[in-house]
C-alpha cells in the first residue's frame, strides 16, 4: 500500500463572487480562470484523508486518518500557504495534473466530476449560494476524522471507510 493525498486552493470561504456565469457548465477546466479553479473546491476535506492504494490493482480505500494539517471542524488545511513544511507530498491539483490525479480524488470532488465529463451536485456551494450545504448533505468529513498524529500508518487499515457520498 502507498499514501495519497492531496492539497486544493483552500481560503475560507472561498471567494465565489465575479465568477462567470455558471463557468462550471460551460468552461473547459484548463480554460478556467484562477479564481473559478479555487471556487470549484467545495470544502468537503476528503482529499485531505489518508488513501490506500492497492499497487496491484490500483484500487483506493479512504481512511478517516487525516492529514496533521487537516481542522477537523472546518474540513481546511489549517497551513495552507506554508503547508509544503510540514507536508511536503501534499500535491497541488491542477489542470495540468487533474488527468493523473482524478481517479484517486473522491467521487463527489468537483474537479474530478468535471473531469469525468459530470456535473456537479445541487449541494455545491456555486450551486446553492453556502458552503453550508455540504456539510448539511453528509458530504463532508466534518467530525469524522481522526489525526494522523494518533494513529501509526500500521494501523490505517483499520481505519478504511466508505466515502462519504
Ligand atoms: S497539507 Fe493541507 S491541503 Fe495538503 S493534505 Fe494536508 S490538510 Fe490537505
Ligand atoms: S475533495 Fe475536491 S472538492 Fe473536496 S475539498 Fe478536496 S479538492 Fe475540494
Amino acid at each position: 500500500m502507498s499514501r495519497r493525498r492531496t492539497g486544493k486552493p483552500q481560503t475560507d470561504p472561498i471567494p465565489r463572487e465575479g465568477l462567470r456565469d455558471r463557468f462550471w457548465e460551460r468552461v473547459p477546466l484548463a480554460n478556467m480562470a484562477p479564481k473559478e479553479w479555487e471556487a470549484l473546491c467545495d470544502g468537503c476535506g476528503k482529499c485531505c484523508l489518508n488513501k490506500l492504494e492497492d499497487p496491484d490493482t490500483a484500487e483506493i480505500a479512504f481512511t478517516d486518518v487525516a492529514c496533521r494539517l487537516l481542522d477537523d471542524e472546518t474540513c481546511r488545511c489549517a497551513q495552507y500557504e506554508i503547508r509544503k513544511q510540514f507536508v511536503p507530498d501534499c500535491v497541488v491539483l491542477t489542470p495540468a495534473n487533474i488527468a493523473e490525479i482524478a481517479y484517486w480524488m473522491p467521487q463527489t470532488c468537483a474537479y474530478r466530476l468535471l473531469f469525468e465529463g459530470k456535473a456537479l451536485y445541487d449541494w455545491h456551494p456555486l450551486i446553492s449560494g453556502t458552503a453550508e450545504t455540504v456539510h448539511e448533505a453528509g458530504i463532508s468529513m466534518r467530525g469524522r476524522t481522526v489525526s494522523e498524529f494518533d494513529v501509526d500508518e500500521e494501523e490505517w487499515e483499520d481505519h478504511i471507510i466508505e466515502e462519504p457520498v
